[in-house]
Order: structure tokens, then sequence, then C-alpha cells
């Protein structure tokens, strides 16, 4: 009998002929999530199981895979031999601690002697007269006994945990996400990363403006958001000249709007030059004064790309639950300086009409600040 971690996954099964490509790439997150710990990841009818682990590691594993993109549900259990009696002596780890119990099997072997029922009540029977405090519950027992009857042994496990769900990470292609140290990008990120996307990550800065600490928030919220995206790295730009720019040049009330414009056409620059297939923010209608049509409409004329905005429909209570949820929220409070908030006007333009916008922008050399700015670009890996 060996302690073993069973993965069972979301939505794969519904891409018929593609199947393949899903499953090996949610098997290679699924080994990317268990570096560093001794595991062999086997592939078995429709699940995954996690063997030859360590002694005692059983929660570590289960911890990790929990928010790996894909897992359905996972538990952990016993790989047994086929007979009774060793399906029996992991039925007794599994059972509850006391109250009642059901016995539940799902016979994947046909060929196996005894059908379902006849396993379960053997089992059963023997659990009963085993611990004489457990009594039988078939409607809503205190706990199950789970028995899946393989090819050459059983699975038995007591429990079913929920994992994140989604698509496998990478199986959507890459995009480009402007993160900020803010609440609202990083939840951008997971919800991104649910769907299968690769989410690279894309920070502008204004140094001197902003520290170094709000770069190291940054990157904190940035491996925070790795157990989710895969993405060990991190690009940021400098755009603090194109920022002293619109604010000596144009006028004061459209600073963010025309600010937002520069980001999204360098993120495009640089999503093009990689690869990437869409931009992604944290952007909710009407959230702030850049956030509403207009702001929204006024960045997405600049570039061509598809920019995805998973939260536009989110209330900011909803975001900072998710936030909480995925561990991010408590870096992104943590008080720096954004680049956003730098030169911010009294009244921004809430509403900026786009022929003045453009009449504001000719006044900068908009190709050259973007040379200029993508020439800081700096990578930096974690
Ligand atoms: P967030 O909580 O993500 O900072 P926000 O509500 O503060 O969002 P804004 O500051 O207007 O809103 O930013 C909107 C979006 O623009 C962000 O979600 C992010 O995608 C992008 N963004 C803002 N600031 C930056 C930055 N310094 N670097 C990269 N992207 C940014
Ligand atoms: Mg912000």
């Amino acid at each position: 009998m060996e302690t073993v971690v069973i993965i069972r996954y979301a939505e794969i099964h519904l891409k018929g002929k593609n199947r393949g490509y899903f499953e090996h790439a949610f098997a290679n997150n699924l080994e990317r999530s268990l570096r560093g710990l001794r595991h062999e990841l086997h592939r078995t009818s429709g699940r995954w199981l996690v063997a030859n682990f360590e002694e005692g590691k059983a929660e570590e594993i289960a911890e990790r895979i929990r928010s790996v993109f894909g897992v359905h549900s996972y538990s952990i259990g016993y790989l047994t031999g086929a007979s009774m009696d060793e399906i029996f002596e992991a039925a007794l780890l599994v059972a509850p601690k006391s109250g009642t119990f059901k016995v539940e099997t799902h016979r994947g072997n046909k060929k196996y002697p005894l059908n379902s029922m006849e396993i379960s009540a053997e089992i059963g029977g023997r659990l009963l007269a085993a611990r004489h405090d457990l009594k039988v519950d078939v409607h809503s027992p205190s706990g199950t006994v789970y028995i899946d009857i393989r090819e050459n042994g059983a699975l038995v496990f007591g429990s079913y945990m929920r994992g994140v769900g989604g698509m496998p990470v990478g199986t959507a292609g890459e995009g480009l996400l402007l993160i900020s140290g803010g609440i609202d990008s990083p939840v951008a990120a997971y919800m991104m990363a649910k769907r299968g996307l690769s989410v690279r990550l894309l920070h502008f800065h204004s140094y001197p403006y902003t520290n170094e600490g709000a770069k190291e928030k940054v990157v904190t919220l940035a491996k925070l958001l790795s157990k989710y995206t895969q993405t060990a790295e991190l690009t940021t730009v400098k755009v603090t000249h194109i920022q002293e720019e619109i604010h000596a040049k144009c006028a004061e009330e459209l600073n963010v709007t025309l600010l937002r414009r520069f980001m999204f056409r360098i993120a495009e620059r640089f999503a093009r030059e990689n690869g990437y297939a869409c931009l992604i923010t944290g952007e909710s209608l009407g959230q702030v004064a850049s956030q509403t049509m207009e702001g929204l409409t006024s960045s997405n004329l600049v570039v061509t790309l598809p920019v995805l905005r998973p939260l536009i429909g989110f209330d900011k209570d909803e975001i900072i639950d998710r936030a909480k949820q995925i561990g991010t929220y408590e870096t992104s409070i943590l008080p720096y300086e954004d680049c956003c908030t730098v030169f911010l006007p009294e009244h921004p333009a809430t509403r900026p009409k786009l022929s003045f916008t453009e009449e504001e922008e000719r006044k900068l050399d908009v190709a050259a600040l973007i040379e200029e700015a993508m020439a800081t670009a700096e990578k930096i890996t974690f």
C-alpha cells in the first residue's frame, strides 16, 4: 500500500482531438509545481497520480497542485493491491474518526470478480466489525470511503477536495499583463491564467518619482502570482520622461489619459516583439476616471492587439475578495507610489474627447519617447 495524491482534471475532456495537447501541458504544469520534491507523476484512466514521494509529504504535494489550473479536484489516498484484505487495510485508514459512514465503489476494471455493490458491502461489513463505534448511513454519512477499482489494484480515499479549476496554463497562448502594484492587475493575471493563457508581465515605473520599494512590491506580487501563472520573470520600463513631457506640455486634465496611451503603445510593441497575442489590464468599467468608456476607448485606439479586461464587470469588493483568496491583497495594499499617481491631476478628465486628446498628443514626439522608454526595458527573473 502506498500513499498517493489523486488528481482529477477539469474541462480537458471537452477538447476532442486536442486532448493530447491539453494533457501534455497539464502534466508539465503539475511537474513544474512539484519541482524540488521527489515524486512520480502517472496518468491513469482519466486522472493523474502523484506517487513515490517521501513519507509525510502528501499534504505539501496536495497544497502545491491545488493551485495548478486544470485541477478540478484532488484526494489524498492509498494505492493498494487488488485483494479485499489490502483494500480493507486502506479503508480503515480513511474511514471517519467517529459517527456514520458509507462505502462508495467505482469499478473501472469490469473484470474484477466482485461488482461495485458487492465490494461496498464487503468492505462496509468488515469496517463495522472492526470499528464498533461506526454506523452505516448511506444518505448523509459523516464520512465516505471511496474505492476505485483499477487494472492492477485499487485507489482508496476519504474525500474530494476542490482544485482551482480552469484550463492548463499555456494552452491558450501568451498574453502581456500591464501589472501595477495595485489590487486589480494581479487579480486580472489570475483570471486569464485560469483560462489557460501564459501571462507575461510588464510594469511601468517613474524612477526617481517612484522608488525601489515600489518595484520590490511588484516583484513580490509577481512571485506570489507565479504559482498560478508559472511565469518567473517581469519586465520593467521607465516612463519618467514621458510623464515629465506630458506634464510640461499638455493639458493637465489629460495627464492620465495620455500616459495610458503611451503605456498601451509600449506594451503592444513589447508584445509584438515577443509574439504575445494580447494585452491584459486590471481595468473595471467606471472604477476611476480613466476607466470610463471614453477612457478605455482612448487607450484602445492606439493599439491593434486585443485588450483583455477580465475584471471589467467586477465591483471593487469582488476584486478585493478574489485578491484575498489568491493571496495578493496584503502586498497590494502596501503604501508605495505608482507611476499613475505621480503628477496626478486634481481633476482628471473622465470623458476625454478624442480630438482634444490627439491635439494635445501632437505636442509630443510620441515615436521618440517610445523608443527612449523601450531602451530602458529591464528584465527581472526570480
Ligand atoms: P490596479 O489596482 O491594477 O493598479 P487601478 O484600479 O489602480 O488598478 P489604474 O491605476 O488606473 O487602476 O490602472 C488600470 C490598469 O492599468 C491596471 O489594472 C494595470 O493593468 C495598468 N497599470 C496601471 N499602472 C500601471 C503600471 N505602473 N505599470 C503597468 N501597468 C499599469
Ligand atoms: Mg493602480
